[in-house]
């Protein structure tokens, strides 16, 4: 299968682009990248952008910071740009001792210009619009891509339009949509519904989509592994044993994945050192959890589905036929957890300096678990991913975090309140 970790490159087709083209992943089927509007093959199966020369480490040598240091794995030299990547790698050591891994990194994706990863996407996503010449961009979202889909479409002067779940999307993200002027329509409905209709509106040409489905945003997002693998082994003289992450649709996961395979194919990774990639997801919203339990080649939709890290409140993860061979490929797991758990893993990341939305904090949670059940190994070097900023989700902020003291405007009570006196 063309999904494995150690399938060979591909030839290029003849419709391939300088190098670059698009790929069904079921049947293997190819198409030119920019001559039409394509998000999927035959079916509706997953398209895959695809290259005939693979990146290797040194082409990113001296090449900047940011997304476009790795143009040499993306199809386009330079994107509509805020700019953003070189994201954070932190340290977490109370929180490492506690957990009790030999390394824990914190890859904070929640410092991007709209404080989530979902501008690495966007980067290159409004890039290829441009390229196509489309008009109107849209996307359905939990509230982060629209937040960078607004944004990225501002900066590249076109019109946005944002499908939401109405009342489901965190207060920062709906803010950022609305002052960067995208057309907000609030939809009685999930995620999952948000996003049958905005797919509806691209297959009538009203629209170009520029959700996960689209394989271009992807590409941008594959950056978030080539950056922990460059940082990491800049870092230790290694590479990480296990990079676990929240999952919604399962983009990043995919995309990890890809970045991975495509080392692996110019021999700049050895298959054995990729990442064990450790998907995590809310009890309330885990197909992906439950595919990989029960070896599904694909998931099975759950209609309802309901967590307070709303950014990952997806029953029907479009990119799980990609990922799932990921997780798989890279020998990791998927695992979900409490909403109480993010919680608690919010309050645990904020204490050591990183402040995260809960869907972020889930990725930690899920690491905890799986060290207590003996899955993941005390000697293992762990990057666990954060993918939003703590502004996104304000209210869940206030609910995990200690409340606001009302004192009097006198030093003598304020001394007695904190019981200096
Ligand atoms: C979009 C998003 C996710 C889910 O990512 P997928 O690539 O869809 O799995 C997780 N966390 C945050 C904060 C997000 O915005």
């Amino acid at each position: 299968m063309s999904l494995e970790l150690t399938a060979p490159a591909p030839d290029a087709p003849d419709v391939a682009e300088d190098g670059v083209w698009l790929a069904d992943i079921e049947t293997g089927e190819t198409y030119a990248p920019f001559d039409e509007i394509r998000y999927t093959g035959e079916g509706g199966n997953l398209l895959e952008v695809r290259y005939a020369e693979p990146p290797t480490f040194e082409d990113f040598q001296g090449q900047g910071r940011g997304v476009w240091r790795y143009r040499a794995a993306l199809p386009f030299e330079e994107g509509v740009t805020l700019p953003e990547g070189d994201t954070p790698l932190h340290e977490a050591p109370r929180l490492r001792e506690d957990v009790g891994v030999e390394t824990l990194r914190i890859k904070h994706e929640g410092m991007n210009p709209t404080g989530s990863f979902k501008d690495r996407g966007m980067t290159v996503g409004v890039r290829v619009a441009k390229e196509l010449g489309v008009g109107r961009l849209a996307c359905a979202s939990t509230g982060n891509t629209s937040a960078a889909l607004a944004a990225y479409g501002a900066r590249g002067g076109m019109e946005t339009l944002v499908l939401l779940p109405s009342g489901k999307v965190a207060a920062g993200k709906i803010a950022q949509a609305a002052l960067h002027d995208a057309r907000i329509l609030e939809v009685d409905g999930n995620f999952d519904a948000c996003l049958d209709l905005v797919q509806e509106l691209a297959a009538r040409g009203e629209v170009y989509l520029l959700n996960s489905l689209n394989p271009f945003r992807l590409e941008g997002q594959k950056t978030i592994g080539l950056e922990i693998l460059e940082e990491f082994r800049d870092d230790y003289g290694r590479f990480p044993d296990r990079i676990v992450l929240p999952v919604g649709n399962a983009g990043n996961t995919s995309a990890l994945y890809k970045a991975f395979r495509e080392l692996v194919q110019s021999g700049a990774l050895d298959p054995a050192e990729v990442p064990k990639l450790t998907g995590v997801q809310a009890e309330g919203a885990a197909p992906m959890v439950e595919a990989i339990e029960n070896g599904w080649a694909d998931t099975q939709r759950w209609e309802e589905v309901e967590t307070r890290a709303t950014a990952i409140r997806i029953g029907n993860p479009v990119n799980a036929p990609k990922a799932l061979p990921g997780i798989r490929g890279t020998g990791g797991t998927a695992v979900a957890v409490s909403d109480e758990a993010i919680t608690e893993a919010q309050r645990d990341l904020a204490r050591e300096g990183i402040g995260v939305e809960p869907a972020s904090a889930a990725s930690v949670a899920g690491l905890r678990k799986l060290r207590d059940r003996g899955v993941v190994d005390a000697g293992e070097d762990v990057v666990c991913l954060t993918t939003g900023h703590l502004l996104k989700d304000p209210d869940a902020a206030f609910e995990a975090g200690g409340k606001p003291e009302p004192v009097p405007n006198d030093l003598d009570a304020i001394l007695d309140h904190i019981g200096a006196n």
